[in-house]
């Protein structure tokens, strides 16, 4: 089992289970968003969906990956790149779909425009997703 793997999950107050080990470095290769489904097609022979699923319910709660929307209403999910440590902790960027090979992506390095709402509207999150063709597919 890669080092890299084992203290991602420590970081995150994780212990390390060949689930959650085999779910990251999954993540940590498709370099993607994924939906559950893309997981159980990868992980089916070694993990049942319950076990994934309960896998990534964990991550989420421990701030490892995030909530991706996508316009197919499936929801996918990518890892964060924040440490643990750090106090804030956003998923304020921007989510790109390519339209030729599908594959949904974070790209951090886009922070997302400051909205002001109206009078009377609490804003609790914000997703921006953008269309187009991805660098690989260019
Ligand atoms: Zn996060
Ligand atoms: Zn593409
Ligand atoms: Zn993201």
């Amino acid at each position: 089992m890669p080092l890299k793997i084992n203290s991602i999950l420590k970081s995150h107050q994780l212990r390390v289970t060949n689930c959650r080990s085999d779910v990251l470095d999954t993540f940590l290769h498709k370099e993607m968003a994924l939906s559950h489904s893309d997981l159980e097609e990868t992980l089916q022979e070694n993990y049942d969906r319950v076990t994934i699923y309960r896998t990534l319910k964990t991550f989420l709660d421990h701030d490892l990956i995030h909530k991706v929307l996508d316009d197919t209403g499936v929801v996918k999910y990518a890892l964060c790149t924040h440490s643990a440590s750090e106090e804030h902790h956003d998923h304020e960027h921007v989510h790109f779909k390519c339209e030729k090979c599908g594959n949904t992506q974070c790209i951090e390095e886009i922070s997302l425009p400051q909205i002001s709402l109206p009078k009377g509207f609490v804003g609790k999150e914000m997703n921006l997703l953008i269309h187009g063709i991805c660098d690989k597919c260019s």
